[in-house]
């Protein structure tokens, strides 16, 4: 079948890697269309400082590193951070936390992007079936996916239907309706952000998984603050 595939999703298979790192991942949503806070690497506290005064702070600092896949589980993620002195502290936490817990971990550096405003947080990913093959998933983020797995499954290609549905099945869906007194997440931006994950994974079998957690929904607007994807080794026929 052919497949015109992201160059980041080409180079990381070329490579023989199957894991796409939160930088590689954002960029690919990023040249979807998909609104995402985009990291760039820093390899020294000093060109961390420089990307963060470029970039406007408050920013957020991450450990990049193939084998973390928890980021804050290992201590590798700092947010909040407001000037260049909490920059570069933040930068070598990061290194010493996920040099102490992790020692045999590769560190590439540490990633900076921008602190986003707080939003209702939901999850968005992407699993493949061995029988219905692509099946997206969405759910509130936090301890309501984790606790109540509520959660609502469709299998690729999405109408629109299907999305707008998706939303409205979660038993959380009062949340994103505006709850006591909270204005109401943007049904649409999240609808259609289901849609494009729809048409991409379709278009690129290479892809086997895509976890977005969290993304943030606003009155406007839909921003995926976090982001993994998993490629298989060869397309899927
Ligand atoms: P992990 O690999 O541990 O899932 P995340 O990138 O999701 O790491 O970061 C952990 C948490 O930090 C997120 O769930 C979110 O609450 C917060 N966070 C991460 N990135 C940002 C950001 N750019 N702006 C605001 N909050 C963020
Ligand atoms: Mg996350």
């Amino acid at each position: 079948m052919p497949v015109a595939t992201h160059p980041v999703i080409a180079a990381a298979l070329q490579q023989g890697r199957t894991l796409l790192s939160e930088l590689e991942a954002k960029q690919v949503l990023h040249d979807l269309g998909i609104a995402t806070t985009l990291p760039q690497l820093a390899t020294s506290a000093e060109e961390a400082v420089r990307l963060a005064e470029a970039i406007g702070y408050p920013v957020v600092l991450k450990v990049s590193s193939p084998d973390v896949v928890h980021k804050s589980d290992v201590g590798g993620v700092r947010l909040q951070l407001r000037n260049g002195a909490e920059v570069q502290q933040a930068f070598q936490d990061i290194c010493h936390q996920v040099s102490q817990r992790l020692p045999a971990a590769r560190l590439e550096g540490v990633t900076v992007q921008r602190m986003a405003p707080p939003g209702v947080e939901v999850i968005v990913g992407m699993t493949t079936d061995a029988t219905f093959g692509p099946v997206l998933m969405f759910g509130l983020g936090g301890v309501l996916v984790e606790l109540l797995q509520d959660v609502a499954f469709r299998i690729v290609p999405l109408t629109p239907r299907d999305a707008a549905e998706m939303l409205r099945e979660i038993k959380g869906f009062p949340l994103l309706q505006g709850y006591r007194g909270t204005p109401p997440a943007d049904l649409a931006a999240l609808e259609s952000l289901l849609l494009t994950l729809s048409d991409f994974v379709q278009r690129t079998p290479q892809v086997r998984e895509i976890d977005l957690n969290p993304v943030y929904a606003y009155p406007q607007g839909a921003l995926a603050v976090d982001a993994r994807m998993v490629l298989a080794a060869s397309p899927s026929p």
